[in-house]
């Protein structure tokens, strides 16, 4: 499955202005057509695309990727309709469906559901569901609306490593592997989409979090009764599903990082130096006046919080790995909204 590093020459697409998107866009979808994987920019992070209906294309990302085929793909479909032509709806959920993809879409929320036939086996790694998306992001939605079917892309990193929120994040990681990436800037949202699932529930819909990311607990509960897969008793049944929520995941690929609950649980060993990822940077937190830390980078150093971390996480994470310290020792992040979803990153960073 896997190939050699950079066998082949890996070209930029800009998109800075009209004539070059123009032709970016044109680019794109040949290659897509010619069943080739292009890297595309999103709200939420860089995806390695490949036309969801051609399980040759389809190989491809996994190998660009080295990522094991049971981990199963997002598809991201041109429009909202075209739900229904890769995704069969139960009809005791479709007013559920209907509601999130109207409140939703475009946007960062992912929903598996029962798969229709035209998907490939090797899209949902034999899975009988599908996970489906509509990107909001200009260049993409251009990008899979001329193509006219669905693209299936994962995050555009090498499996278990961080996922890019730039283009350069992306050439660090795939360069020589793959023959396009489409410059979009980088990205707006920063983490990877929420992933749900859909139950019937008893008095109202059962909403369950996959994988937790920028549309949160408050959005969703209007429509159901949300309950975090993490949390449930039945993880071991659904963790195999969603195979990003396991162990060991968005590692930094140079530098270990661990997450402390405390600034007392830190010990700091002679002779090692360490890199703090605070949260907001505040002393009174605890963590900043700890330790003559030999850098200290800040999630949330403006006032947004929980969503300004979330944007800026995968970057900041990417700019630590490249210092050269020993460890990186990370401050929890709030537990609720977006924090929810950078607190399962740092889980599934941090060495176990
Ligand atoms: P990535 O796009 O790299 O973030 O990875 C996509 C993730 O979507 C996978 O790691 C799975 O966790 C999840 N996923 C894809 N298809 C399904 C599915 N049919 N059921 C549950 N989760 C899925
Ligand atoms: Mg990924």
């Amino acid at each position: 499955m896997s190939q050699p590093d950079r066998v082949m020459q890996t070209e930029i697409a800009r998109t800075d202005n009209e004539v070059n998107t123009n032709d970016t866009v044109r680019r794109a979808v040949a290659a897509l057509q010619a069943g080739e994987v292009v890297a595309l920019p999103t709200e939420t992070v860089y995806g390695l695309g490949a036309d969801a209906l051609d399980p040759e294309a389809v190989e491809k990302i996994y190998a660009a990727k080295e990522r094991p085929h049971f981990d199963p793909l997002i598809i991201h479909v041109p429009h909202k309709n075209s739900l229904y032509e890769v995704a069969e709806v139960p009809a005791e959920i479709s007013k559920t469906v209907t509601q999130l993809v109207e409140t939703f879409w475009p946007g960062a929320l992912t929903l598996v559901l029962p798969r229709k036939p035209i998907i490939p086996d090797i899209v949902t790694g034999g899975l009988s569901t599908v996970a489906v998306r509509q990107v909001n992001h200009p260049i993409f939605h251009r990008i899979v609306k001329n193509f006219g079917g669905p693209i299936a892309a994962p995050s555009a990193n090498l499996f278990g490593l961080l996922s890019p929120t730039s283009c350069q994040a992306v050439e660090d990681q795939l360069d020589g592997r793959i023959p396009l990436i489409v410059d979009g800037g980088a990205c707006g949202q920063g983490l990877e989409s929420t992933i749900l699932k859909i139950e019937p529930g008893e008095n109202k819909p059962v909403i369950r979090v996959l994988r937790p990311g920028p549309v949160t607990e408050v959005e969703l509960k209007k429509f159901g009764k949300v309950v975090f897969a993490d949390k449930n008793a039945d993880v071991e049944e659904s963790a195999p599903e969603a195979p990003g929520m396991l162990a060991n995941h968005y590692a930094p690929r140079e530098t270990p990082l661990r997450l402390l609950e405390r600034p007392e649980d830190f010990s700091p060993e002679e002779g090692k130096t360490y890199a703090l990822l605070s949260y907001r940077g505040q002393p009174k937190d605890g963590f900043v006046d700890l330790y003559d830390w030999d850098e200290v980078s800040v999630l949330s150093p403006g006032s947004g919080r929980v969503a300004e971390a979330g944007i800026r996480f995968f970057h900041v994470m990417r700019q630590l790995d490249m210092l050269d310290v020993d460890e990186i020792i990370a401050e929890p992040v709030p537990d609720r909204g977006v924090g929810k979803a950078i607190l399962d990153k740092l889980r599934k960073a941090a060495v176990k």
